[in-house]
């Protein structure tokens, strides 16, 4: 650093001199030196881009290089009068002007009864215009008149913030260059070359908080180094850099973003503690917090974050370690609770109250299983299923209703379901008054049913009081349907005649009223029908309850059984 009396800024002292000292506007340099060394210069030049990045330092490198001694090169000398003179802004054949003082129409008049003149010693007069977007209308129309009947000898070169604002004759009548905001990278890479010119020492992390306060604007980042340096002298601590520049400290805020993932809200509320106490503005916080979120995101979200991301290399690293175990789904939810905290905070009275319930809210956020990952689980139960019993609802399909005694009645004669079998001829055996020989019953509704459908559905709705050889004797509902219909005098012929069929000889067909509440009533088929596909739900619910997949399936989802249907 200097030590005398005079302190030359950074930003001037450290001026690019030529185009490859140029940082980060490479695309503009290459054109122009190329056009330079074709001979096919413009007469009209328009430098569009943000504030610092090098308009005005290309407008004079282009100057000296069109005017110096050692001839027209695609590199200014720097050494030759004329060179000296530009660098010096003393050169009577180039004019700087700033557009937003001298917009007048008789500051472009000046100039225009100015560029008359061939240069004194140079090959061309060149007029450097500065925020030319600052001219009134009448200088506009005044210019315009030169632009369209250019003098050989005469070069313009235009630098603007904001070309929208020009008239479209100018536009059209200039070659534009668009100057971008010079990267991350490149602002520290410069900043580091004038670290080691002026002997001070500085770390990396410091450098890249100094040029994020650039904003993509060399001279900004120069100016706020000026500032560090003023502070710190030649050692610069990366506790002052914060301080001085007013930026959280970045291992802050990892650390509160860790709290947040991992439901740590002692952490995430100490942290806030911490931001408030440096005197750091709460809405400013929330606003690098959102940025710090933004970055995660991209960093889970892009297969090149480099390319989308202003940051050095070292920065890329923590931030991928910061997001190895998070998905972009979880960053992008919180990412929304900050955006939302962060406007509410314009007009809010406790700005650290907004910023404590949206960080505590991020922070207990419940995790979201994506799609994808819910299917692989799926599958993967699946897979766990092939090496298990089978499961519960394949048993019970291949179990089925135990109604099949309808099936063959011929069989019935050998059944051995029952103690007493009737022999032929033999006396009458009262059949279970609880509707325990229903196997018989059954057999004999299933004939019916084969041989007359109508009638086997009215005897399904009737209760067996008795089965004898020669006597039936059914009971239906008092005031139902089927008593009506069994009643019916055909009914009972009919029925008389099929159980003569069936059990042979002659059959007494006896149909009775049954009153409700009759309490030895047998169950009727469709009644003993409902009441086992009742058990028998209730014994596959808990089959599945207790099966090994299911469980696990409970476990994995955090759920439990609410219905169980059978297929
Ligand atoms: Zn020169």
């Amino acid at each position: 650093m200097s030590n005398g009396t005079h302190y030359e800024v950074l930003a001037r002292k450290y001026r690019p001199q030529t185009f490859s000292e140029l940082a980060g506007q490479e695309h503009v340099s290459r054109t122009l030196q190329n056009a330079i060394d074709s001979g096919r210069v413009a007469h009209a030049f328009l430098f569009t881009g943000a504030r610092g990045v090098g308009k005005t330092s290309t407008a004079r490198i282009m100057a000296k290089t069109l005017n110096c001694e050692k001839g027209v090169t695609h590199e200014p000398c720097n050494v030759c009068p004329q060179c000296i003179e530009i660098t010096k802004g003393t050169s009577t054949d180039v004019f700087e002007i700033d557009g937003a003082s001298n917009n007048g129409v008789d500051d472009v008049r000046d100039l225009r009864d100015n560029i008359k003149y061939l240069p004194s010693h140079s090959r061309y007069r060149i007029i450097i215009i500065d925020e030319v977007h600052m001219l009134s209308t009448n200088a506009f129309n005044a210019l315009l008149k030169t632009l369209e009947e250019p003098p050989e000898h005469v070069k313009f070169i235009f630098a603007t913030t904001e070309p929208h604002k020009l008239p479209v004759t100018i536009l059209s009548r200039c070659q534009r260059f668009d100057f971008k905001r010079v990267t991350l990278p490149k602002i520290i890479c410069r900043l580091r070359e004038i670290a080691d010119k002026e002997s001070v020492v500085v770390s990396d992390t410091s450098l890249a908080l100094i040029a994020r306060k650039g904003d993509g604007s060399m001279r900004d980042s120069l100016t706020a180094f000026d500032q560090v340096l003023a502070f710190c002298g030649n050692s610069v601590s990366d506790e002052d850099v914060g301080t001085l520049l007013g930026t959280i400290d970045r291992r802050l805020l990892a650390e509160i973003s860790a709290a947040i993932f991992g439901g740590n809200t002692q952490v995430v509320l100490a942290g806030i503690k911490q931001v408030d106490l440096v005197g750091y503005n709460m809405r400013q916080f929330c606003q690098e917090l959102i940025e710090h979120f933004r970055n995660l995101l991209i960093i889970r979200s892009v297969k090149k974050p480099e390319e989308i991301l202003d940051m050095t290399a070292a920065e890329l690293d923590e931030l991928n370690k910061q997001s190895l175990h998070i998905t972009a789904l979880d960053i992008q939810r919180r990412l929304t609770l900050f955006i939302k905290a962060e406007s509410e905070m314009s007009y809010a009275s406790f700005p650290r109250l907004i910023v404590e319930m949206a960080l505590l809210k991020a922070a207990l956020l419940a995790p979201l299983v994506p799609i994808q990952e819910l299917i692989e689980k799926i599958k993967g139960l699946e897979t766990a299923a092939v090496h298990t019993p089978s499961l519960p609802w394949e048993a019970a399909r291949t179990v089925s209703v135990p109604v099949p005694q309808y099936a063959e009645p011929e069989q019935n004669t050998s059944s051995s379901s029952r103690p007493s079998q009737p022999d032929e001829g033999g006396e009458a055996v009262v059949v279970n008054e609880h509707g325990g020989e229903h196997a018989d019953w059954g057999r004999f509704v299933a004939f019916v049913n084969e041989k007359n459908r109508q009638l086997g559905s009215v005897l399904e709705h009737g209760s067996p009081f008795k089965q004898e050889t020669g006597l039936i004797e059914i009971g239906f509902p008092a005031g139902s349907y089927y008593l009506i219909a069994a009643q019916d005098t055909e009914f009972i012929d009919d029925v008389k005649a099929l159980a003569s069929t069936f059990a042979g000889g002659n059959t007494v067909i006896r149909v009775k009223s049954i009153e409700t509440g009759f309490a030895d009533t047998p169950l009727s088929l469709a009644e003993k029908k409902k009441c086992d596909a009742e058990q028998r739900l209730e014994d596959l619910k808990q089959e599945v309850e207790k099966h090994p997949v299911i469980k696990e399936a409970e476990r994995v989802f955090g759920s439990c059984i609410t219905d169980v249907r059978e297929l």
